[in-house]
């Protein structure tokens, strides 16, 4: 689990509070089994389930029904396998060099990637489960089509493989209407044709949520688990999971035409009343947030706009308006929360939710209700 600074004190001092409400990851999971039904659903827990914590999340998705993970790293691999003895687990990244032994040790099935870790994986003793990677049009990992068509041939190689699954990763599912979707779903089609009854896996998040077309055996998602947009427009189906609040640091005065902050980007119209807040970019809070119109946190319901630039450390809001009287030092704003989304501030940063989830940092005080 993630390191808090409060462990060894009896006082909270904490510049932030990340609670992860982990019945909704469990509720979220369900939602996408059911729309992968009858396929299997897995769950994606690469980057520290996705910035959220592994070992809860491990957990949580496990007593939900979910049998099967995907992680991106061997070591991430390892770590769940400790989690999770009875866990299908594959790697994404698929075999580190002369590392082969090592995986089969803790039973972790790699998504073979290339000829040589095909190849490297059949020497070993033909016995050990792997998915089988072809590129579909992403130009990322994966054997090429051609590679494939090579290998379904390859009748001595294939023999001393122990294949579950051919699978395949979308570049653009995010946009349902972009013409790389079709490309790549003809291509799978063509694929799972070489390889006559092995079971095929194709869905992120964004096909899963998508349709049959898109589904197959084995659908993986990963950032719908953790109430992250994956589709424009977005379902209203899943749950959100994380809140993040910051603590308020110092309450101050200041005159119009003072500055706030590095760069002196932001010059007060007005005289203001500002909340200096325990968060900042070290946090994961994306420092292009400061600047971005609208950009705000909630105090009591109400939107505070920020002032000037994120710190590394420290955020200056707008505390001005009477509704905001009652703050003081010690409170604890919203930064994120179910209407202030991550994908919300991603937008600020002009970024994805993915970056600002996997960016949540380890200085908060994480709390996991439900699971
Ligand atoms: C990260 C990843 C997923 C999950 O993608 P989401 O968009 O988060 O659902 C699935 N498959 C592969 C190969 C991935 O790298």
């Amino acid at each position: 689990m993630c390191p808090t600074t409060t462990d060894f004190n009896t006082v909270d001092h904490s510049g932030g509070h990340l609670t992860v409400n982990l019945g909704s990851i469990a509720q979220n999971w369900r939602l996408l089994a059911k729309l992968a039904a009858p396929g299997e659903c897995a769950g994606v827990v690469k980057g520290n389930a996705y910035g959220i914590g592994l070992e809860p999340v491990a957990h949580t998705l496990w007593n939900a029904g979910c049998k099967t993970f995907f992680v991106a790293l061997p070591q991430e691999a390892f770590e769940l396998r400790t989690y999770l003895p009875d866990a299908t687990i594959y790697c994404l990244g698929g075999l580190t060099p002369t590392g082969a032994a090592d995986y089969a040790a803790h039973r972790i099935n790699p998504c073979l990637n290339t000829m040589d870790e095909v190849r490297e994986w059949a020497a070993l003793d033909g016995e050990h489960q792997a998915a089988l990677h072809v590129d579909t049009g992403m130009t990322r990992l994966g054997l090429t089509m051609e590679e494939a068509s090579s290998l379904a041939l390859d009748n001595a190689l294939l023999g001393r493989l122990n294949l579950t699954h051919v699978m395949s990763h979308l570049a653009c599912a995010d946009e349902p209407t972009h013409p790389l979707n079709n490309v790549q779903i003809a291509n799978f089609e063509q694929v799972r044709s070489l390889f006559p009854g092995l079971p095929g896996s194709l869905a992120n998040s964004a096909g899963t949520l998508q349709g049959a077309r898109f589904r197959h055996d084995l659908a993986r998602p990963g950032i719908a688990l953790y109430g992250g947009q994956s589709v424009v427009p977005a379902p209203e189906v899943l749950h959100p999971v994380v809140t993040l609040e910051a603590r308020v640091m110092q309450v101050r005065l200041a005159k119009a035409g003072d500055i706030v902050g590095y760069g002196a980007t932001k010059t007060l119209e007005r005289d203001s009343r500002i909340a200096i807040l325990g968060v900042g970019y070290a946090d994961g809070y994306h420092r292009l947030v400061g600047n971005a119109p609208d950009a705000h946190v909630m105090i009591n319901d109400q939107p505070a706009p920020m002032l000037g630039r994120v710190s590394m450390d420290l955020i200056a809001t707008d505390i001005t308006e009477p509704h905001f009287d009652d703050v003081r030092p010690g409170m604890f704003v919203e930064l994120i929360n179910s209407k202030l989304t991550v994908d919300v501030v991603a937008g600020w940063a002009k970024t994805i939710g993915y970056e600002v989830l996997t960016g949540l940092g380890p200085r908060y005080r994480r709390t996991f209700l439900g699971g």
